[in-house]
């Protein structure tokens, strides 16, 4: 039925060109620290230049950078930066 040969994705912005896979340069902050990744997978249009980055890779990236990444901001600030976990998914650890 439908034909999966081709691998463009349709702009959504232009109609008009598709989303080739590029390399970019990734820009997003941690906290006060802006972080760049170099060689980022990102989707970019051939006509007007709307970027998407690979949301797997995004979501890789975040689970990198903070293990809690996804999750809402919490409404309450913390003043001490908490050190980061390595593991994946902890489940809870009552303080003892
Ligand atoms: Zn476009």
């Amino acid at each position: 039925m439908a034909d999966f040969k081709e691998e463009y994705v349709p702009c959504v912005e232009c109609h008009a060109g598709v989303l080739l896979p590029r390399r970019v340069t990734y820009l997003t902050w941690l906290g006060t620290e802006l972080i760049t990744v170099p060689q980022f997978p990102a989707w970019v249009c051939d006509v007007c230049g709307r970027r998407e980055y690979d949301e797997r890779a995004v979501q890789w990236l975040n689970i990198l950078l903070d293990p809690n990444a996804g999750k809402p901001s919490s409404s309450r600030r913390n003043a001490a930066p908490q050190p980061r976990q390595r593991g994946r998914h902890q489940p809870p650890m009552p303080e003892s």
